[in-house]
C-alpha cells in the first residue's frame, strides 16, 4: 500500500479569536501589539490637531491639572484624569470581582488574595500597593474599632507593615484590641492580663514601635457596593481629594466683593459661541490671559501696552483701563442707550467676572455682548489694531445671523432675547 503524503506548509503562526498564537515572542508581541500602539498614537495625534490650546498641546499647562479637571462651575473643564481613570477601572473590577468570585474572570485573583486573609480581609488592611484605590472605597471615619494592625501601611517597623499570624489567630485585629479605653497602646503586662495568651516580651515589643498619630489621617470613603457608585462618581470621589482652589479666584477675590463664582465660571456655556470666545473669558478668570506684563516674566518682551505704549499692559488695564478699551465699552454703552429702553453701566467687575441686572433679558444679552466684546479686544491686541465699536457690531450682526440659522433651544433663546431688547 503506497501512503499519498500531502505536503504541509506548516503554519508558524494563527490567528484565533483575533489573537496572533506563535511560538516567536518577537513575533507574537509585533502582530499582537504594535498595531494597537500605532492607532493610539494616531489617535493621540490627532488630539493634538483639535483646538485644546488652553490645555496646552504638548506644552506647559498654564493651569494645573487639579483645576482642570474640576467641574465646570468651579474653574475647570472637566478634564479627564488618566490617574483617576486607571483607579476607576480597578476598583470598578474589584467590584465586579465581589460580585461574582467563582467566575472565571475572578477565580485565580480571588485565591490568590485568599493566601493573603481574603480580599474581604486585604480591602481593610491599609495596604498601599495595587490595592491602593479600593481602600479608598471600604475606609470611613477612622476608628480604632475597625483600623485593622495588619498589613497596615501606617503600623510599620523598619520601614516594613505587620503580619503575626498568632495574634491574628488569637482575634488580635484591629487597633482597638491593643489600646486601653482612654486610647493609649496597652503596657507589656496590661497586654498579658487583658489578652490571656503567651506572648514575649520582645514580640510584644515589636507592636510598641508603632506610631497612632498618622492613623488620623483617614478619610471619608465611598461605598462601592451601592448602585450609585458609577465610573464617574468614582473619579468625582478620588479627584475631590485632591481638588484645589484657582489662583484666579484669590486673585479676583482681593478686587471685588460678592462674586458669584459659579455664574462667572459657568458665564460662557449659556451661549451657542465659539471655544475661543469662552477661552478668553476663560483666561482672563484664572489670570492666565497673556498679557505683555505676565509674558514678560517667560520672555524677553516689553510691557508695554500694545493700544498705547506708554502705559504697562495687564489684564485690567487692556480690557478695561487702558483709554482705547475705555472707549469701546462707552460706545457699548451708548450703543444701549440708543437702541433700547435700557441704560446700562459697564464696570470692572461686569467686565471681568459678569454684568449683573435685575431684568433677566437684558443681564443676557449684556453678558453675550461682554464676551464677544472681550474676544474682540484680545483680536485687535494680536493683530494690531485698536479696538473698534463698529467692527464689533458688525461681528455681533454676523454671529446674530449665523445662530439664527441653528434649530437649538439656546441658540433660539438668544434670538428671541435678542429682538425683544431691539425692537
Ligand atoms: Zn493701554
Amino acid at each position: 500500500m503506497k501512503f499519498h503524503y500531502a505536503i504541509f506548509q506548516l503554519k508558524k503562526t494563527v490567528k484565533y479569536l483575533g489573537i496572533y498564537i506563535s511560538r516567536n515572542l518577537k513575533e507574537r508581541q509585533e502582530k499582537n501589539f504594535n498595531p494597537k500602539i500605532q492607532k493610539t498614537k494616531n489617535i493621540l495625534n490627532m488630539w493634538l490637531q483639535r483646538d485644546v490650546s488652553m490645555i496646552g498641546r504638548n506644552k506647559r499647562r498654564h493651569l494645573q491639572k487639579e483645576i482642570l479637571a474640576g467641574s465646570r462651575a468651579e474653574g475647570g473643564v472637566e478634564l479627564l484624569d488618566f490617574g483617576d481613570l486607571n483607579y476607576g477601572f480597578k476598583i470598578k473590577w474589584i467590584k465586579e470581582s465581589r460580585k461574582a468570585p467563582d467566575s472565571l474572570w475572578y477565580f485565580i485573583p480571588v485565591n490568590v488574595f485568599e493566601k493573603m486573609g481574603g480580599l474581604q480581609f486585604l480591602l481593610l488592611c491599609d495596604y498601599d500597593q495595587t490595592l491602593t484605590a479600593a481602600k479608598l472605597c471600604f475606609v470611613h471615619n477612622f476608628s480604632p474599632h475597625k483600623t485593622i494592625i495588619w498589613n497596615n501601611e501606617y503600623i510599620t517597623r523598619k520601614n516594613k507593615s505587620l503580619y503575626l499570624q498568632k495574634w491574628m489567630d488569637k482575634n488580635i485585629i484591629y487597633l482597638s484590641d491593643i489600646q486601653s479605653e482612654t486610647g493609649q497602646l496597652l503596657s507589656y503586662e496590661e497586654f498579658l492580663k487583658s489578652q490571656l495568651f503567651p506572648v514575649t516580651f520582645k514580640e510584644f515589643k515589636r507592636l510598641l514601635m508603632l506610631s497612632t498619630v498618622e492613623f488620623y489621617s483617614y478619610q471619608h470613603g465611598i461605598d462601592i457596593k451601592s448602585k450609585r457608585c458609577t465610573n464617574k462618581h468614582i473619579r468625582k470621589y478620588l479627584y475631590s481629594k485632591r481638588k484645589i482652589s484657582p489662583c484666579g479666584k484669590c486673585f479676583w477675590g482681593s478686587h471685588f466683593t460678592h462674586v458669584h463664582w459659579e455664574k462667572s465660571w459657568t458665564l460662557p456655556h449659556k451661549f451657542v459661541i465659539n471655544n475661543k470666545i469662552r477661552e478668553v473669558h476663560f483666561k482672563i478668570l484664572h489670570n492666565i490671559y497673556p498679557t505683555n506684563s505676565n509674558i514678560s516674566h517667560f520672555v524677553n518682551i516689553g510691557t508695554a501696552c500694545e493700544f498705547r505704549k506708554s502705559e504697562e499692559e495687564d489684564i485690567k488695564h487692556l480690557f478695561f483701563e487702558c483709554c482705547h478699551t475705555k472707549l469701546f465699552w462707552r460706545k457699548m454703552e451708548l450703543y444701549f442707550a440708543n437702541k433700547t429702553t435700557h441704560t446700562i453701566k459697564l464696570e470692572l467687575k461686569a467686565i471681568i467676572l459678569d454684568y449683573m441686572n435685575n431684568n433677566q433679558e437684558i443681564q443676557y444679552i449684556v453678558n453675550l455682548f461682554i464676551l464677544i466684546g472681550k474676544f474682540h479686544i484680545h483680536k485687535s491686541k494680536f493683530s494690531k489694531t485698536l479696538p473698534s465699536f463698529e467692527s464689533f457690531n458688525i461681528e455681533v450682526d454676523n454671529y446674530i445671523k449665523s445662530i439664527r440659522l441653528l434649530q437649538n433651544k439656546k441658540s433660539q433663546h438668544t434670538i428671541r432675547l435678542y429682538e425683544e431688547i431691539f425692537n
